[in-house]
């Protein structure tokens, strides 16, 4: 329903968590968020609002990084669940995945990945695609890449935001039918499926295009088409009052 991606000089969980209050007015039945800090990636995740999730984190804080990402659910696929919530993660750990909208084609890619070896631990449609994009990048080490590579497969309508602990400087995000708009700071970046989680911090906003991939990096914003070839996108300026 709502997400937040996040790279730059300040706290990655606070950027994340003040976003996704500022989407809260959607509606949503569980919140997640996931971090890099330390070489590897760290997430939590709660059923319910997000005063839950930070209970959980008071009780069990992430290590502080400056790259993250988080979500808010609105439930199509398996119960709104703790299990279920976003992110989603690979079997290693080292991938990270927030997603709205619907992949239409999950229970086949779920069995393939099954037949593959990989255990999913959710009822999600989500979940294939944190399983997908490890494959892709042990193959092209590369997340954006990977990113292009999955969502080639993908069918249905979907906002995706990625983190690999691998890159702990970059987040990847996608879109097919579903907003996702950047937000380009000094020396940060933001990614949101709503201006409103970031422009606290800035008001220079780029929009993606239908079939793009963006690679988010503290001074660079990098979008392509699912096939990789450099895309236009819309740069704007966001002059409504945030408080109204
Ligand atoms: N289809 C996904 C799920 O049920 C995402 C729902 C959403 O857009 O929040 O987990």
């Amino acid at each position: 329903c709502g997400i937040v991606g996040y790279v730059g000089g300040q706290s990655a969980l606070d950027v994340v968590l003040a976003g996704l209050k500022r989407l809260e007015y959607r509606g949503y039945d569980s919140a997640g968020v996931a971090v890099l800090a330390d070489g590897g990636l760290a997430a939590a995740k709660k059923a319910g609002k997000l005063a839950n999730l930070e209970k959980e984190l008071a009780d069990r804080p992430l290590p502080a990084g400056a790259t993250g990402i988080g979500h808010t659910r609105w439930a199509t696929h398996g119960g709104p669940t703790d299990e279920n919530a976003h992110p989603h993660l690979d079997n290693a750990g080292r991938v990270s995945v927030v997603h709205n909208g619907i992949i239409e084609n999950f229970a086949g890619l779920r069995a393939e990945l099954t037949d593959r070896g990989h255990e999913l631990a959710s009822e999600t449609d989500t979940e294939v695609v944190a399983h997908l994009l490890a494959e892709a990048y042990s193959s092209c080490g590369e997340l954006a890449e990977a990113m292009r590579q999955v969502c080639r497969r993908l069918e249905g309508a979907f906002t995706l935001v990625a983190v690999h602990a691998d890159e702990p400087d970059v987040v990847v995000g996608a879109r097919r039918n579903s907003p996702l708009v950047v937000g380009v700071g000094d020396g940060e970046a933001f990614l949101a499926s709503d201006v409103a989680a970031f422009i606290a911090h800035t008001r220079e906003a780029v929009e993606l295009g239908q079939d793009q991939v963006v690679e988010l990096r503290r001074e660079s914003v990098t979008v392509t088409d699912f096939d990789g070839a450099p895309a236009e996108v819309r740069e704007y300026h966001v002059d409504w009052d945030a408080s109204a």
